[in-house]
């Protein structure tokens, strides 16, 4: 069972259902495993569930159910717990993954497949919190309000370490920091660099860093995105995102009604529940 119907099972029990504001939602499609579609439009069936809490990590605002993604996707965010945990650093902060079938989430463009995860850029010391006390945490942002650097004060050796870790993983595609995230390490990453080439610079993700995995090779439907240019990021291109700084700001664009998901996505999505967990 999520842990969503399983809060949701509890508001019934105790406090009425009405009164909890919120709907169950329909677990996982059962198996087997399919990834349909692209990061920013698709669906998967036979997700699983990252547990609220593990080795090196906690969940932020577990109650959602936000937290299912394909196995190897959460195989690979408990590794990466386990060694940010071996390699000195405090628990992580886990955040959003995909829902149970994937599809849209309000907020971001992405995290549909079950191949992407938000973690935060928190590495300060941090206890073991109730699921209560994570529904209300809100990660600093590690870059200066100019958005041109980092900001000194709260930057350490220890987010770059973070993120060496992160992009050092299997099967990372790539992963997305503010551009002047990207900027510092750039600068300041000695020995090998090779890891830099899938640290992406893109607005936004100046309090955590997004991780995208490829396409599993046994996923045909799962359509993967073009590469990333050779190189380590460090030129003219992540110069570009420091000019657009000095533009004035363009007007909002007028919201666009999302594309339909793919049409392999309805059956997915249509279908019964999983059996729950036990
Ligand atoms: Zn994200």
């Amino acid at each position: 069972m999520g842990r969503l119907s399983t809060f949701a099972l509890a508001c019934a029990l105790v406090a009425g259902f009405a009164a909890c504001g919120r709907a169950a939602e329909p677990g996982p499609a059962p198996g087997p495993i399919r990834v349909i579609g692209s990061n920013g439009l698709g669906c998967i069936a036979g997700a699983v569930e990252l547990p609220a809490e593990g080795p090196g990590f906690q969940e932020i605002r577990s109650r959602r159910s936000v937290f299912w993604g394909h196995p190897r996707t959460i195989a690979l965010l408990e590794l990466l717990g386990q060694r940010a945990r071996m390699a000195g650093l405090p628990d992580l902060y886990m955040n959003d993954i995909s829902m149970p079938r994937g599809g849209p989430i309000p907020g971001h463009a992405g995290h549909e497949l079950g191949l992407e995860a938000d973690i935060w850029l928190d590495v300060n010391p941090k206890p073991v919190l109730t699921l209560e006390q994570r529904e209300n945490l809100d990660p600093p942002s590690v870059v200066r309000p100019d958005g041109r650097a980092v900001d000194p004060a709260i930057w350490t050796e220890d987010h770059a370490k973070l993120l060496r870790l992160a992009a050092m993983l299997p099967d990372v595609d790539r992963i997305f920091v503010n551009p002047a995230i990207k900027q510092e390490l750039c600068q300041t990453t000695t020995g090998d660099r090779s890891w830099l080439h899938r640290i992406r610079p893109w607005w936004g993700h100046a309090a955590h860093f997004h991780i995208r995995f490829r396409c599993p090779v046994d996923q045909p439907e799962c359509v993967q995105g073009a590469p990333i240019p050779p190189g380590d990021g460090c030129d003219a291109t992540l110069q570009w995102w420091f000019d657009q700084l000095a533009l004035p700001p363009k007007p909002p664009s007028p919201p666009r009604k999302p594309p339909p998901l793919p049409a392999a996505c309805r059956a997915i999505m249509d279908a019964p529940s999983a059996p729950a967990r036990h």
